[in-house]
């Protein structure tokens, strides 16, 4: 049986559900079904990747049945892992699992480059040009990810940052050029799989090294590069196995990829290369971070009837929100302001929480009609006409040193302007910093209180006293 023609049209249809996928996944009511889509078409590549076996004779590969097992075994094992890791997940560490993952894809594009070199299987120019390319930067995309996993994770907390960053890094960089440049022409004396060791060990480190400095509000931004370098580190991979869906799908991953991090890092008024390779080894230039007044605290109740006589409130959910799931008490509270007649919005800022549309996807779990929802370019200025800004676990992209403060880390980033609105609540827990790890003025101000506690139990609070107001009235009709 010839099973070529099965296998192109199992790979043309896998395509066509992955880019099917990927345009349902651009709104959120598709999202959804757009995961499924897509998540259809990998079942599909993956089961066609089989069907190549029965176009292998025994002769050309004698230990087909025991390496066919082991691929069964391993996507057995892959399956129960991400099944239990995707059903568990809580959605504050979905970031993790994010750079996880891509780690994971970044490491398969380099172990199949590896298989490829260590069996002297890429045998013209072009083909160990693009396995060698592959192999960097499916490398490069395997540690680095690691890196930002623990730094996610809360594993690694301080950038690491030296002097002369950039030129060890670059040196590094043309190291593993070099080696690969070795392992394409042979060095007499040197047994090639030494080289090819060497020159993948050299890859990851780099990984490591490009990744170990970079830290507070740009993590957002390296996620997604390396989301982006994985899918080219696959596409690559594609075209030295000859795999069409291979091929897709990583153009697709890359292409996508490289416009979210274009995005994100327009968010945050950066260059890439700014995000990649700024600060380094400026150790003098962190900020002290110090501030002078004292935060005011009020209670949750007093803020709530402030709110329910307010003429227009918006809303700037962050990381916190998340961490105490209080998005459905969120909106329970903002219909009870909008049944008072007060006028509601919800700013979103494009790096809010730990992942690009995390905000998004929080309010849409609860229900939040979209129109209610709105860009930080679509919002700011609106915050100087506003009675009430309240703030839920938001800090870094509240900060206003992003605008004023030069040594800071997030100097630069656009943030949303709450602190000109005429009334500023902050619910947060206590003095804890942002991701960034600086200091918010934005607390200290004249016209900013705080509301101390866990999101969730100051929200239930907030629903109470406005309730109780109205029903106070009520019985004084
Ligand atoms: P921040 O991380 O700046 O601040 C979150 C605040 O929430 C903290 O100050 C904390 O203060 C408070 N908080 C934590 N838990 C609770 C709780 N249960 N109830 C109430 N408050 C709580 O969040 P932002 O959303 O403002 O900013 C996001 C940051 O994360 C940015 O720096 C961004 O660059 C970064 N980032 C974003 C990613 C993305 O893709 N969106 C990915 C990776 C990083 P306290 O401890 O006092 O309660």
């Amino acid at each position: 049986m010839n099973p070529a023609w099965i296998i192109q049209t199992a790979d043309f249809l896998a395509a066509f559900l992955f880019i099917y996928g990927l345009k349902r996944m651009s709104s959120p009511v598709t999202a959804r079904s757009g995961i499924h889509v897509a998540g259809y078409g990998m079942l599909l590549a993956t089961l066609a990747g089989f069907l190549y076996v029965f176009g292998i004779s025994p002769a050309a590969a004698p230990h087909l049945t025991m390496n066919l097992g082991l691929a069964v075994g391993a996507l057995l094992v892959g399956v129960a892992w991400a099944w239990r890791g995707g059903k568990t997940v809580p959605l504050t560490a979905m970031p993790q699992m994010v750079a996880l993952y891509n780690g994971m894809g970044g490491g398969a594009a380099g172990a199949i480059a590896a298989v490829e070199l260590l069996g002297g299987k890429a045998d013209n120019a072009i083909h160990l040009t693009v396995t060698l390319v592959g192999a960097v930067i499916g490398s490069v995309s395997f540690s680095g990810s690691l890196i930002a996993w623990a730094k996610l994770d809360g594993r690694i907390n301080k950038p690491w940052r030296i002097r002369g960053q950039v030129v060890l890094n670059s040196i590094v960089l043309l190291a593993a050029l070099a080696v690969g440049l070795a392992v394409a022409v042979g060095v007499a004396g040197v047994p090639t799989h030494v080289l090819i060791g060497l020159f993948f060990g050299i890859a990851l480190l780099y990984g490591v090294m490009l990744t170990m400095p970079i830290g507070g509000a740009d993590m957002p931004v390296v996620i997604s590069l390396y989301n982006a370098l994985t899918g080219l580190a696959v596409g690559l991979d594609g075209f030295v196995l000859g795999n069409a869906a291979l091929m897709i799908a990583g153009m697709v991953v890359g292409s996508a990829g490289t416009l979210l991090t274009l995005l994100m890092a327009r968010a945050m008024n950066r260059s890439v290369s700014n995000v990649l390779f700024s600060h380094f080894g400026d150790v003098s230039l962190e900020s002290t971070g110090e501030i002078k007044g004292r935060m005011k605290p009020v209670e949750a109740s007093d803020a709530a009837v402030t709110m329910r006589y307010a003429g227009k409130v918006i809303i700037v959910p962050g990381y916190g929100l998340a961490a105490a799931q209080a998005q459905q008490k969120l909106y329970e509270f903002v219909k009870t302001l909008q049944a008072a007649g007060v006028e509601v919005k919800f700013a979103i800022h494009p790096v809010a929480g730990r992942m690009p549309g995390h905000m998004d996807v929080l309010l849409a779990e609860a229900g939040v009609p979209y129109d209610l929802i709105f860009e930080l370019e679509d919002v700011n200025d609106e915050f100087s006409g506003t009675d009430v800004a309240l703030v839920i676990g938001a800090n870094d992209v509240v900060n206003p040193a992003a605008r004023t403060d030069k040594t800071s880390p997030i100097y630069g980033m656009p943030i949303l302007n709450v602190d000109q609105a005429h009334q500023v609540y902050v619910i947060k827990r206590g003095q804890g910093k942002g991701y960034a790890g600086v200091e918010n003025e934005l607390f200290f101000a004249d016209n900013t209180n705080m509301v101390y506690g866990d999101a969730r139990e100051v929200l239930v609070k907030m629903i109470q006293a406005v309730k109780e107001l109205g029903e106070g009235s009520e019985s004084a009709a």
